[in-house]
């Protein structure tokens, strides 16, 4: 089956009591039982909800995954992850993640005994280095937010797998529309659903999928055990969410391309990160590894005060956090997503004051284009 199909009918099945072609809101806590030890599946709603399991088939399919768990949060779907990490043991993070998951690993994990280094993961040979005999994962994020770096997940794989380790992609940011990890070698892919799969700015919610039976029995364990499940009401918002993941990125990936190219050329602009651009250093990994670019452009301005006349003046863009919805969202990682970052780490991640990132959404393209031409002069 291919993708948009899979997209419509993975886990929407017409409601078996009235045929309702959409999957219902199941809002409920509990259910009702036949007698002693005799019920149809459904207990009590933090294991079970018939919306939820069907989100949970319907993203599973779209990565090929066997097991799929839907969270309340793309951090609560990550903290779940890693608590197939023990104590003494160690992760290589990559060293430019989304700031929540560097803050859960440096406030809160370590605490509790796990180690972690962070290391360049789109350098094989310098990842390589940060191995140790306890290694039991690597975390990477490809491509980067917003400096967008890929990894070569493939060669992650080969080389974390000789090493007895396992590897974890957070997808985010290509969503299965246009990458899939568990088809190149990775073990665990996460999704902050709030972001593309769910793609209309109204939902926070997270996702792990995988194929290891026994790994994906412990993830089942923690979600039902510590409780961070997502409701009911976002399960059928990100299900419907899904239903247009193959337009929407169609869409987000066309403007995507045609705002670089725009920025590529355009005199205020020194420099553009976009992994569609031929200028990437890693457009030819992008080009083997991705099915297209989406719509993550961030560019530079040369200064903080380049870059907030240009923030300050989009009218059609929104300044604001958060991606991957409809409608375009611009913002200044210096001092919003990675403002607590410091300053000479920023820096040497190319994060400088007068970057701008664009969520580039599904507008007619002529019009961001020309927002962003009002803005930057
Ligand atoms: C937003 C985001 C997260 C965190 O997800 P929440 O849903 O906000 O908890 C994790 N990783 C990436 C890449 C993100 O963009």
């Amino acid at each position: 089956m291919g993708f948009a199909t899979k997209a419509i009918h993975a886990g929407n099945k017409p409601d078996p009591t009235t045929g309702a072609v959409s999957v219902p809101i199941y809002q409920t806590s509990t259910y009702a039982q036949d007698g002693l030890g005799r019920h149809k599946g459904f207990e009590y709603a933090r294991t079970q909800n018939p919306t939820r399991s069907a989100l949970e088939e319907n993203i599973a399919a779209l990565e090929n995954a066997r097991f799929g768990f839907a969270f309340a949060s793309g951090m609560s779907a990550i903290d779940a992850t890693l608590k197939l990490v023990k104590a003494g043991e160690h992760v290589i993070l990559g060293h430019n993640t989304y700031g929540g998951t560097f803050r859960l690993f440096d406030r809160v994990l370590s605490d509790y005994g796990v180690e972690f280094d962070l290391a360049d993961t789109s350098d094989i040979a310098s990842l390589e280095t940060h191995f140790k005999p306890n290694t039991k994962m690597v975390f990477v994020e490809t491509p980067t937010n917003p400096i967008m770096t890929l990894t070569d997940l493939a060669a992650v794989s080969e080389l974390a797998h000789s090493r007895g380790a396992k590897v974890v992609c957070d997808n985010t940011f290509m969503s299965p529309y246009f990458q899939r990890p568990l088809d190149l070698g990775v073990d665990i892919v996460l999704h902050s659903t709030t972001k593309y799969l769910n793609g209309h700015s109204d939902s926070v919610g997270g996702f792990v999928a995988l194929n290891d039976e026994k790994d994906a029995e412990w993830i089942g364990f923690i979600q039902n055990a510590v409780g961070a499940i997502l409701s009911p009401f976002d399960s059928f918002l990100v299900l419907r969410g899904t239903k247009t993941l193959a337009v929407r990125m169609d869409a987000h990936d066309r403007n995507g391309r045609m705002v670089a190219n725009f920025l590529a050329e355009h005199p205020r602009v020194e420099k553009v990160y976009y992994p569609g651009l031929a200028s990437h250093p890693q457009h030819e990994l992008a080009k083997r590894q991705q099915s297209g670019f989406g719509g993550m452009v961030s560019f530079d301005t040369g200064s903080l005060e380049n870059a907030r006349k240009v923030l300050e003046s989009v009218k059609l863009c929104t300044l604001g956090e958060s991606l991957g919805g409809v409608e375009s969202l611009i913002s200044h990682p210096a001092t919003m997503t990675h403002a607590s970052v410091p300053a000479e780490a920023r820096q040497q991640l190319g994060i400088t004051d007068g970057l701008v990132r664009v969520s580039v959404g599904i507008e007619d393209a002529d019009d961001i284009l020309a927002d962003l031409d009002q803005a930057l002069s």
